[in-house]
């Protein structure tokens, strides 16, 4: 056995003497420079070797850590009754695996055995992971299923973490993001909560719109696996779906162009959950308040024309602008003239193009286009059956939603017209979630969804306080 090998395949003790680390390494790049290759190959050889300094120096700061730890209950904050000093745990890092031992001790308070060093340095129960190994597992599974992922981070670290490993590893983080999400949303349940939520907004000194945009969409249940295809032929798929309740929150003056004239939104917040209205309205507020909700000057709340939305909107946002989206509007109107004139026809676009303008560019612009419908609906004699259906329904949906149609004011105000935002929002985290092949537990979706919200919306070092930039 070489110096060099048995360095590196000898688990514990002190890092190798740096003078004697650095003439094998040289030596060892010597041999393949050789042989002929390209910066790629030096960089995983020193990549690689840099895990021999790593991995020592680790070990050593991990145990002097684990010995500054008080031993208090994490639970009731009491001091422990110490029952054995030394207990070794191993954790597996970046740099491979790590030997510590710390002291462990029973809690009278809450007659339970705590090991109050490990919470302390990132570490959760029974679980190997150290927690940048834990984050790479989080964003792998984030951003691909757990086969591609793993061998993502194989190329990436040199790491090998078994699907199944990952798998639990990012399921336990997205635990972990769920209670924290939990704890915010409880947090509007009282005055001071919602306080402490509205501090931690960074709102800009002068005026400023808040918008909020709402939509929804369904994700596939994993029961009745394969039999899912079957079972929507046969219409009987409706409680294989589960609804995810999304919204998205913004400033007016973050939204801005790239340079090809595409609109982008510069930050925003993102909310979604499958645990109900309920739950996803207290998230929802949670989430607008740490936006600003109640700092603004005004709120704009844009969605389609859901029902839930706007006694959503009007239960929790009662002052705000209510807008409906103008694309789904249009679509209601073009529905009309489908009816009326005929799918495609010159006269349908005929009908229909003075009403869009109306509703762009008159004051009262939705009031005219119920007129023009109710008087169609009166005078013309020789409608179908289903014409005057057509007619009746979308009489009332421009009554319901007549309040929400102020897009002269809009356009005036330089606002969106429409809730484009939060649809390509639900098209991101679809991509992720109704992937072929993606079925997930109940709990699971729920877990992934928390931990793909924590990273959106910027708050990832409330999970891995490591995450921000080292002096
Ligand atoms: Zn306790």
């Amino acid at each position: 056995m070489t110096p060099a090998s048995k360095a590196r395949s000898n688990g514990g003790g002190k890092p190798p003497d740096a003078n004697q680390w650095m003439g094998q390494v040289r030596a060892e790049l010597e041999r393949v420079l050789v042989n002929g290759c390209d910066i790629g190959v030096l960089e995983r050889i020193i990549e690689h070797r840099l895990k021999e300094l790593g991995r020592p120096l680790l070990e050593e700061a991990v145990q002097k850590l684990a010995d500054r730890q008080a031993l208090l209950c994490p639970r009731c904050g009491r001091e422990l009754h110490v029952e054995r000093h030394q207990r070794q745990r191993k954790v597996s890092s970046v740099f491979g695996k790590v030997p510590f031992r710390r002291s462990y001790g029973f809690c009278p308070n809450c007659q339970e055995r705590f090991y109050p060093a490990d919470n302390a340095m990132g570490l959760q129960e029974r679980a190997p992971a150290s927690p940048r190994v834990q984050e790479i597992c989080a964003l792998m599974v984030l951003e691909s299923p757990a086969a591609q992922a793993e061998e993502n981070i194989r190329r990436l670290t040199g790491l090998d973490i078994g699907q199944a490993s990952m798998h639990r590893e990012a399921r336990r983080q997205g635990e972990r993001a769920l209670r924290l999400r939990e704890a915010d949303a409880a947090l509007t349940n009282s005055l001071e909560g919602v306080r402490e939520l509205a501090q931690r907004a960074q709102a800009p000194k002068g005026a400023f719109t808040l918008v909020i945009e709402i939509d929804a969409w369904n994700i596939r249940e994993r029961d009745h696996w394969g039999e899912s295809e079957k079972l929507r032929k046969k219409g009987e798929d409706t409680s294989r779906w589960h609804w995810v309740y999304a919204g998205t929150i913004f400033r007016l003056d973050q939204r801005g162009k790239t340079a090809s004239g595409r609109s982008v939104i510069t930050e925003r917040g993102y909310v979604a959950t499958r645990q109900g209205l309920e739950s996803f309205e207290k998230q929802l507020y949670a989430e607008a308040l740490q936006r600003g909700l109640t700092k603004a000057k005004s709120v704009l709340v844009l969605a389609d024309g859901a029902v839930w939305i706007w006694n959503l909107a009007e239960d929790r946002y009662k002052d705000a602008t209510h807008r409906v989206d103008f694309y789904h509007v249009s679509e209601h109107l073009w529905t009309v003239a489908r009816d009326l004139y005929g799918q495609g026809t010159p006269q349908a676009r005929q009908w229909v193009q003075p009403l869009l303008r109306w509703l762009k560019r008159r004051k009262d612009g939705a009031l005219d286009v119920i007129n023009t419908l109710q008087q169609i609906r009166a005078e013309l004699d020789n409608l179908t059956a289903k014409q005057q259906e057509t007619l009746d329904r979308e009489i009332g949906y421009f009554k319901g939603h007549k309040d929400r149609m102020d897009y002269k004011n809009a356009k005036a105000l330089d606002q969106p017209l429409g809730s484009g935002a939060i649809e390509s929002t639900c098209s991101q985290y679809q991509c992720r979630f109704k992937r072929t092949g993606q079925f997930w537990s109940l709990e699971g979706d729920e877990a992934f969804l928390a931990l793909a919200t924590v990273h959106r919306n910027g708050r990832w070092h409330r999970l891995f306080p490591h995450d921000r930039k080292l002096e």
